[in-house]
């Protein structure tokens, strides 16, 4: 069996691949923000807890100059610079600088065509671009992460925002910490013709999917897909094939795609986590991405990671 699935082009087939954005990291420094701030063209991803404030309508936008921020309370002080949008214009050579800022936005007040979306929501309707979203995702991520760190881990102490927001530093104990990503490896298990998807009690109904998990301390990418498929379906596998990720904002993962080749058949699921796991013919899948299935099974939604997996295999 060959592993060589085709992933050319797979930015444009998945969702929240396609930041743009310049982070210029080595350069970022505690002048970066300030500066940034005094752009009247920067732009701003504002956030609501989870939740994008999405312009509706016929330009429909997440990313919004300062005066929103303003008029909607965001908290200025806590914002953090994402990175510059690469065509700047106006010959600023490092482009127009995005930001992330927090705000207790009420639902109900907001006047159309302004709402607050979910990611998900994001990622599934279309409702803005793909660079927009991706952008988006990465502002979710960093803003719960520095939700979820406001004091140092070792000391206690109240710990504060540095260089933009890419760090932070407790002024007590010196301790530095940064922003986190939490892989999870997420895989589709084939033998021959077939390949194992599971169901969780919490998809929509008929919905099959790959297996995923996240990774541990200490191991390997492909330790930790031998070790998920094992736990959740009891199938053995063998060789682990990378195929591609996808930044996964819920809060802040990296979904690491893999096709590997199971070496073992019996399937004895982990009950406590899915509610059906089973081999699927190419046929049936095929029919599954179609919706064509008889008994109206089917496959997660284009922009998925699972179903690039998914489309990829029953394609090669
Ligand atoms: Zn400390």
């Amino acid at each position: 069996m060959t592993f060589d699935f085709d992933n050319s082009g797979v930015e444009s087939r998945i969702g929240f691949m396609t930041n743009p954005l310049l982070r210029d990291a080595e350069n970022r420094d505690e002048t970066s923000l300030p500066i940034a701030l005094e752009r009247p063209d920067a732009r701003f991803f504002i956030f609501s807890g989870p939740k994008v404030l999405l312009r509706g309508g016929d330009e429909p936008a997440v990313a919004f100059l300062r005066e929103t921020v303003d008029m909607l309370g965001g908290r200025m002080e806590e914002a953090i610079l994402l990175g510059h949008m690469p065509d700047g214009g106006e010959g600023e050579a490092e482009g127009i600088p995005c930001l992330a800022v927090p705000a207790e936005i009420e639902e109900e007040g907001l006047a159309e065509p302004f709402k607050l979306e979910t990611l998900r929501g994001l990622l599934y309707s279309g409702a803005v671009s793909a660079e927009e979203a991706s952008i988006a995702a990465q502002a979710s991520a960093m803003l719960h992460w520095h939700g979820t760190n406001r004091f140092c881990g070792r000391c206690g102490e109240k710990s504060a925002a540095r260089i933009g927001g890419f760090r932070r530093d407790c002024p007590a104990c010196g301790l530095t910490i940064f922003p986190r990503t939490d892989p999870v490896v997420i895989m589709l298990a084939v033998k021959g013709d077939r390949a194992v998807m599971g169901r969780s009690p919490h998809f929509p109904a008929g919905w099959y999917s790959t297996l995923a998990g996240f990774m541990e301390p200490g191991e390997t990418v492909e330790d930790a897909v031998r070790r998920e498929i094992f736990e959740e379906s009891g199938i053995r596998v063998g060789r682990v094939g990378y195929h591609a990720s996808q930044p996964w904002p819920f809060p802040h993962s990296l979904m690491i795609g893999c096709i590997c080749e199971a070496v073992s058949e019996d399937i004895e699921f982990q009950v406590d986590e899915l509610e059906d796991c089973r081999w699927f013919t190419r046929e049936e899948v095929r029919m599954m991405i179609e919706g064509t299935h008889p008994d109206g099974l089917c496959c997660p939604p284009r922009k998925a990671i699972s179903f690039e997996l998914i489309r990829s295999w029953c394609d090669g």
